[in-house]
């Protein structure tokens, strides 16, 4: 399971706010963080692909110069940054906000926070760094020999002018992956042992086979252990190329929280979440609040790989650039 496919070794990333401004103190410092980041061998001109130790211009940080070519590259070029006049050590703190502070913090919050003078640029990075963690994960969880949960539940927010009660009811797939940890560990609150890893969501337009299977097999690689309860819809998952066990539910709480309690925390996690934002969320913008709460859970023992997706220099394959992030294309995968 590559959960973990941007850790690496060479980068430190701060467990608290003093170990942050240890490593952030000021712009020289991140912008050094940043070319490591990028070109963790040492600087490779894009131009003309000649690696080596690039010029450097003291009235302009956070340009490097090719030896050979003379090409200026700009270390925020493809970055979330690209083209900001603010200062690269206000991005560092933000994204540091961002990703190890509760959810849902406002752009008020966020400028009293990064002591900005102006409430525009505080919202504009604000919701640059929100756009990268509402591109969904793409990639399939799980594999041969793993096990996931799945199942299916309503989320509804109050609607204005339609009377009491809950209207709106939207229906969201979820799978989790299942995780043992070792007796050994400390952490071993539960007593099964385990745990969540990754979680996929979708909202679906009803509770049909076509639905529910069409976002397992969007979600989960094939071959995976799937328990889900013994609801028709999840009835040909094993023609799928799954290996499928259905639980016999009937309502009973106890037999839930004993054969899918992982998903069930997921669901009741992400309901929590999401009422804690303006009172609920309607259903049109469901999907994008869906990633962003699958972004956090997905990297919450990973802040480090939080902080470098957001700020788009995470490198190599797994990150889009900014531009990618905000073509039409990728837009569409969430709106
Ligand atoms: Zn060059």
């Amino acid at each position: 399971m590559a959960i973990d496919v941007l850790e690496r070794d060479d980068l430190p990333f701060p467990r608290s706010l003093p170990e942050f401004q240890r490593l952030f103190p000021n712009e020289a410092a991140c912008a050094a963080y940043l070319e490591h980041a990028r070109w963790s061998g040492g600087f490779v001109c894009p131009r003309c692909a000649t690696s080596g130790e690039p010029y450097r211009i003291s009235t302009r940080p956070g340009v490097l110069r090719c030896r050979k070519c003379r090409r200026d590259t700009s270390l925020t070029a493809g970055t979330v940054m690209e083209g900001t006049h603010t200062p690269l050590s206000v991005w560092c703190w933000a994204a540091y906000l961002v990703t190890s502070q509760t959810p849902g913090i406002s752009a008020v919050q966020f400028q009293r926070q990064l002591g900005l003078s102006c409430y525009e640029t505080a919202f504009q990075i604000l919701h640059k760094l929100r756009v990268g963690m509402v591109r969904p994960d793409q990639d399939r969880i799980c594999g041969a020999g793993e096990i996931v949960e799945a199942d299916e539940t309503y989320v509804g927010g109050r609607t204005r002018g339609k009377g009491r009660g809950v209207h709106d009811m939207t229906i969201v797939a979820g799978a989790v992956e299942v995780r043992q940890r070792t007796r050994s560990s400390s952490l071993n609150k539960r007593k099964t042992g385990r745990y969540a890893g990754r979680v996929r969501l979708a909202v679906v337009p009803d509770r049909s086979a076509k639905s529910l299977c069409g976002f397992i097999e969007n979600a989960v690689a094939p071959s995976t252990t799937i328990i889900t309860d013994d609801w028709s819809g999840y009835a040909s998952l094993a023609t799928r190329n799954y290996l499928h066990t259905a639980v016999s539910e009937r309502g009973d709480v106890q037999v839930t929280e004993t054969f899918l309690p992982i998903i069930h925390l997921v669901f009741s996690n992400l309901k929590t979440w999401l009422r804690g934002i303006h009172h609920g969320v309607s259903p049109q913008h469901l999907q994008a609040y869906l990633n962003e709460f699958t972004f956090r859970f997905n990297r919450r023992f990973y802040p480090f790989n939080a902080f470098r997706s957001l700020l788009g220099i995470a490198g190599d394959v797994t990150a889009p650039t900014y531009a990618e992030l905000y073509s039409k294309k990728s837009k569409n995968h969430y709106i």
